[in-house]
């Protein structure tokens, strides 16, 4: 296989890209931080700037649903990172992940997703677009023949991750890419266990990228925002829906996403090496049955994940030797880290999908997925990583 170079081999300045990128040195009101357009709608001087306006003479902002500066410079630094020609932000994760299905699917054609996908993306996909005529085949994650078997004439796009929730399974892009050409359909890519720190789908020919930046891209666990990257016209056709389905994100929260961007890199360098070397120290520990982490040696897709990716990514997930019980134990005993679904930021969150995530389902849908009662999910903060691990230890004695 061609030898893709990781993110951080790519480009040694990603992290002062973070701090600067989208962004003029010039400064508006010589504001060294970014000012907050807070503003619905722009003025027009008179009626001949509106009419070089509507005659494409003259591009600018005119009302808030359509753009807006801090937004566009959100916008730009995501683009710049992921090493995408273009980029929209919206006001979640799942509105940028809907929105871009939405804007490639017409009634009547089939789409493929893989079925260790985010809940709520499967849940669209399987529930929601049939409704509109939009066939959905769910495909087991890691099965390429049946992946490629699953194809039809009529078949737009094939949507995976990368890594999964909550086994972090890593899918092979250049396998993905070469059934996508064959067929000559679409790859989408949620990307947000990875950021474009660990991993940067684009350069693998994917063609469009998705993120919830409400995790490690924003990191401090206080908005709620989503990105869609890839090509221009993909991208043009994306925002485009995107005006009128008005999932804006507002001006204040893409401050904060820029804010959190600007130590973006240091957090996620962080969290690889801490989420590591909580998977080594969970792996020897005598109540622990399994330890899920693509950087760990025992991992299904390791030599994957080492190939296409430059860290492991701030998840850690786990398996005790117990029951329901003992997970409750487990989760009670906990001191440090926060009992909370999400992950990216900077505090430890600890989540037990059995009883957060799938509560709706039975014990036996949740079994087939994998979802067991002894199953947790870490999303490693940037705490000392020896204070962390001391609290696990201390709630494992627990049980
Ligand atoms: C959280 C998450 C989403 C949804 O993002 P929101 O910002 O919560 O809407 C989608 N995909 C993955 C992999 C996620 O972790």
């Amino acid at each position: 296989m061609s030898k893709k170079k990781k993110p951080n081999e790519v480009d040694l300045s990603l992290s002062t890209r973070s701090i600067h990128a989208g962004e003029t040195r010039e400064r508006y009101a010589d504001s060294l931080t970014t000012p907050i357009f807070q503003t619905a709608t722009y003025t027009f001087k008179n009626s001949k700037e509106i009419e070089s306006f509507t005659k494409k003479k003259k591009t600018r902002f005119e009302y808030g649903r359509y753009g807006n500066p801090t937004e566009e410079i959100a916008q730009k630094r995501l683009a710049d990172l992921e090493g995408a020609e273009d980029c929209v932000v919206f006001s979640s994760g799942m509105m940028a992940i809907t929105t871009s299905i939405l804007s490639l699917v017409h009634s009547g054609d089939h789409i493929v997703i893989t079925d260790d996908s985010y809940k709520k993306t499967l849940e669209f996909c399987r529930s929601y677009l049939q409704r509109f005529g939009v066939e959905c085949t769910i495909v087991p994650f890691g099965d390429y023949d049946v992946l490629e078997k699953a194809i039809k004439k009529n078949t737009r796009f094939i949507f995976s991750e990368s890594p999964t929730n909550p086994y972090l399974n890593i899918f092979d892009l250049v396998k993905l890419k070469k059934i996508a050409e064959k067929y000559k359909i679409l790859t989408l890519i949620d990307s947000t266990f990875a950021t474009p720190f660990n991993q940067r789908p684009l350069e693998f020919g994917i063609d469009l990228v998705l993120q919830s930046a409400t995790k490690f891209l924003g990191g401090h666990n206080d908005i709620l925002a989503g990105a869609a990257l890839g090509k221009k016209g993909l991208i043009e056709r994306i925002r485009n829906l995107h005006k009128s389905m008005g999932g804006l994100i507002d001006p204040h929260c893409c401050y904060l996403l820029l804010r959190g961007l600007k130590t973006f890199p240091l957090r996620v360098k962080q969290q690889n090496e801490s989420a590591l070397k909580i998977s080594r120290f969970l792996e020897s520990h005598k109540k622990i049955n399994r330890v899920y982490y693509p950087f760990l040696e025992s991992h299904a897709h390791y030599s994957i994940a080492r190939e296409q990716m430059s860290g492991g990514g701030g998840v850690v997930t786990f398996e005790i030797k117990g029951n329901l019980n003992d997970s409750k134990k487990m989760l009670d005993a906990l001191k440090l880290c926060y009992i909370a679904p999400s992950l990216g930021g900077v505090e430890t969150l600890i989540t037990h999908p059995a009883i957060v995530t799938y509560y709706d389902y039975t014990r036996e849908e949740r079994y087939k997925l994998g979802i067991t009662d002894a199953l947790f999910r870490l999303s490693v903060g940037i705490e000392n990583v020896d204070d962390i691990i001391n609290d696990l230890d201390q709630a494992l004695k627990k049980i």
